[in-house]
């Protein structure tokens, strides 16, 4: 009765796992994209060309080598903007066959162009170069994530004043930035063009940044950044953007101004549903263009599902592409539980950080009582052999059940290590696990059970002292 069992809109992590589980499943399924966007903002303007371009600054600057070798160690000393891009355009095509292979693979139908609702099971295809075709559904999934949100009062021009998509196509690598927006993609990009050598002003109008991440841990941050010559300006606000013929001036509200070469706004983003006619469905999107779903990412009507960033946070790739296949299931009849609770989240800052869990606060917040087991990189074989001094992780255990409530990492591998942790704490381990495991030496992974051993320490002093 309709052309296709699953119709999915957007082809980014959320609508491509989306479209590959139906298939799976042995359904028909087809996604709606841009020609030039295959893969969405994962692969073409955000994830993936941030973190090459975060691989390519790490490698040609040699800042990670530079405790072994000194502190004017350099792969290359004039790094360009194409040494960066060419690294980044090469990962990025190579991603956008993977994701057409397997698209083909499965037999998911790639129809080109943008879509839009004409009523609820018919969706409207329409990609500049000819008429429009209609296409039917029985279920279809959004996945049209987000765009930079550009506060109206600001002129970007894609050389002095750009968002994060813009930041992409800069011709030359500044020698001075204001980064506006201390999110985490503002951040991300601020310690990438500090290890460049670029003179980075961070301007946020909320007095700490990352508020959701262990306070240490950030503490630790803005002192590496700080010593990238990293300047933070909390609780300031960007009044204007002056543009001059040899760079801009940022004048906050405050009154101080601000030169810089390159003024990068990342001011949160803003859901892709203005062009959807959602109402056609029966639909709507909130201020921010985002979506309501319900547990099982079904919107307000039933057979239409909404996945990945234009349902707000966590707003990741990772958890985008777990919301499409659980998404794709329940559209196809499949029994569902609901998207684990325990979501790792990766902040690609220079040094990253990585976690799982509640925080610090949150336990005292909820009068959780807690220990805490620390393991310094620098204290371990694998952290003197890689020169990494400040790399962290932090276990936060419960002294009742020895259950792990936290992982907190900072430093090399932060993104990979948490992994470890989130296994422990998935299959309802304890920090005995830990205790008691034999980790492959010397890695960093050994950090687990230093810090499970200098929790259980503290856990047994507190029960002798209480006998
Ligand atoms: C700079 C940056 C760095 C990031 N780094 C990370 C990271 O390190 N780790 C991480 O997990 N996440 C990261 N993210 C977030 C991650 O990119 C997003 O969470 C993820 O891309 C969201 O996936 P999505 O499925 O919602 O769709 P998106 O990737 O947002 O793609 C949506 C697609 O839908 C298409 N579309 C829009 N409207 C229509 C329409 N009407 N019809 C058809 N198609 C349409 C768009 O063309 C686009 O291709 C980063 C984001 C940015 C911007």
């Amino acid at each position: 009765m309709y052309d296709y069992d699953v119709l999915v809109l957007g082809s980014g992590p959320g609508g491509q796992k989306a479209a590959i589980a139906t298939a799976k499943l042995g359904r028909r399924a087809a996604v709606v994209e841009r020609r030039d966007m295959v893969g969405g903002v994962c692969i073409n303007t955000g994830t993936i060309p941030s973190k090459t371009l975060r691989e390519a600054v790490l490698y040609l600057t040699g800042l990670n080598q530079r405790e072994m070798y000194g502190q004017s160690y350099r792969v290359k000393e004039n790094i360009t903007i194409a040494d960066l891009l060419s690294r980044t355009q090469h990962v990025v095509g190579r991603e956008i066959e993977v994701i057409r292979s397997q698209l083909s693979r499965n037999r998911v139908a790639l129809l080109p162009g943008l879509g839009s609702f004409v009523d609820e099971h018919t969706v409207e295809v329409a990609d500049g170069t000819g008429p429009a075709s209609r296409v039917t559904a029985d279920r279809i999934v959004i996945a049209t994530g987000t765009t930079p949100a550009r506060p109206s009062t600001v002129d970007f021009d894609g050389a002095t004043v750009v968002d994060s998509d813009g930041i992409l196509s800069l011709d030359r690598v500044p020698q001075s930035m204001i980064v506006v927006g201390a999110g985490v993609i503002g951040i991300e990009y601020a310690s990438m063009f500090a290890a460049l050598g670029c003179k980075v002003t961070v301007v946020e109008s909320r007095p700490r940044m990352l508020e959701f991440c262990d306070i240490e841990v950030v503490e630790a941050l803005k002192y590496h950044l700080r010593d990238l010559a990293v300047t933070f300006r909390f609780g300031e606000t960007v009044a204007a953007v002056e543009r001059h013929p040899r760079g801009a001036l940022a004048v906050l509200e405050s009154g101080k101004k601000i030169p810089a070469e390159v003024v990068m706004y990342s001011a949160g983003r803003q859901g892709m549903t203005a062009g959807l006619r959602l109402e056609n469905a029966g639909l709507g999107a909130d201020a921010r263009g985002r979506i309501t779903v319900d547990e099982y990412f079904r919107t307000s009507v039933p057979h239409i599902y909404a996945v990945g960033d234009v349902i707000g946070f966590p707003a990741l790739a990772a958890t985008s592409m777990e919301q499409g296949r659980l998404a794709a299931h329940h559209a196809c009849g499949e029994t569902v539980q609901g998207i684990s609770p325990l979501q790792p989240i990766g902040i690609y800052t220079i040094p990253e950080i990585s976690f799982l869990g509640r925080t610090e606060d949150e336990l005292t917040a909820a009068r959780i009582p807690f220990e805490v087991g620390v393991s310094r990189y620098r204290e371990l074989a694998r952290g003197q052999i890689i020169g990494d001094s400040y790399g962290v992780l932090k276990l936060l255990v419960s002294p009742e059940d020895r259950s792990l409530l936290g992982v907190h990492v900072f430093g090399t591998g932060a993104t990979e290590l948490v992994h470890i942790g989130q296994a422990v704490m998935g299959c309802g381990g304890t920090v005995d696990y830990l205790v008691d495991a034999v980790f492959n030496y010397p890695t960093l992974a050994e950090s687990y059970k230093v810090a499970a051993l200098d929790a259980m320490n503290k856990i047994r002093q507190i029960e002798w002292l209480s006998d």
